[in-house]
């Protein structure tokens, strides 16, 4: 599978960029190794 970026991380810095990639059309995977959301929504 291809993919036109792939992001790390769905904190508060990789999730919005992945919704702004995917809403110009591009296909963007974004990786996360623990808790979707990242700190601020799940510990912070
Ligand atoms: C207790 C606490 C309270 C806070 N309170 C505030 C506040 O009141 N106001 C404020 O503005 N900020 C606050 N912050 C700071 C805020 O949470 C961070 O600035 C913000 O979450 C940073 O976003 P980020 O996307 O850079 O990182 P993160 O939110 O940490 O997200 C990074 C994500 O990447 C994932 N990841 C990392 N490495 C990999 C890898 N190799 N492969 C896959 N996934 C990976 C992690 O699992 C994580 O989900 C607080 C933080 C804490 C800990």
């Amino acid at each position: 599978m291809q993919y036109d970026a792939i992001v790390i991380g769905s904190g508060q810095a990789g999730k919005p960029l992945t919704f702004s990639l995917a809403d110009r059309g591009w296909s963007v995977a974004l990786i996360e190794r623990g808790e979707l959301g990242g700190s601020c929504v799940n510990s912070g």
